[in-house]
């Protein structure tokens, strides 16, 4: 079977553009889950690649959702991450036959998700540990203690 997501220069040739719109599965993308982030359903992709120039330009489009532990109580907490024109932009000379775009679509996966999340971005949880976070804070401020 064709690889749709490798994307050929001399296709590309005449101003012409090739649209790829999938809904790609994870394993397909050799995306392992890591400890705290676990993608739950396929991405979908809409992306559209052309010629400008000497330079390759791809359009890319992804949603995807993603499944990580909430920061405060540790519950896992399911997100959508919708990724809207990102522009992959690279040198046809450095293309040798075909542009590889299954790598570039698992980078930004994982660049695109967050760092942290929080159930339904405010945890219920976290009302029991706001004394902790003022005492944290006064504690640190270096003039906390001195007299205007
Ligand atoms: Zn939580």
């Amino acid at each position: 079977m064709e690889n749709n997501l490798h994307i050929f220069i001399d296709r590309l040739k005449d101003e012409k553009e090739e649209k790829i719109i999938d809904s790609l599965e994870i394993e397909k993308l050799d995306i392992k889950d890591e400890k705290e982030l676990i993608f739950t359903k396929p991405i979908d992709l809409e992306a559209k690649a052309y010629r400008a120039n000497e330079e390759l330009v791809i359009n890319l489009n992804l949603k995807f959702t993603i499944k990580m532990p909430c920061k405060i109580c540790n519950e896992l907490v399911e997100k959508e991450i919708i990724v809207k024109n990102l522009y992959i932009i690279e040198k046809i000379e450095n293309i040798k036959t075909f542009y590889d775009l299954k790598k570039e679509i698992k980078n930004v996966c994982f660049l695109q998700s967050p760092s942290f999340v929080e159930c339904l971005d405010n945890c219920p949880k976290r009302q029991n540990i706001k004394n902790y976070f003022k005492k944290t804070k006064a504690e640190n401020y270096p003039f906390s203690d001195l007299k205007e």
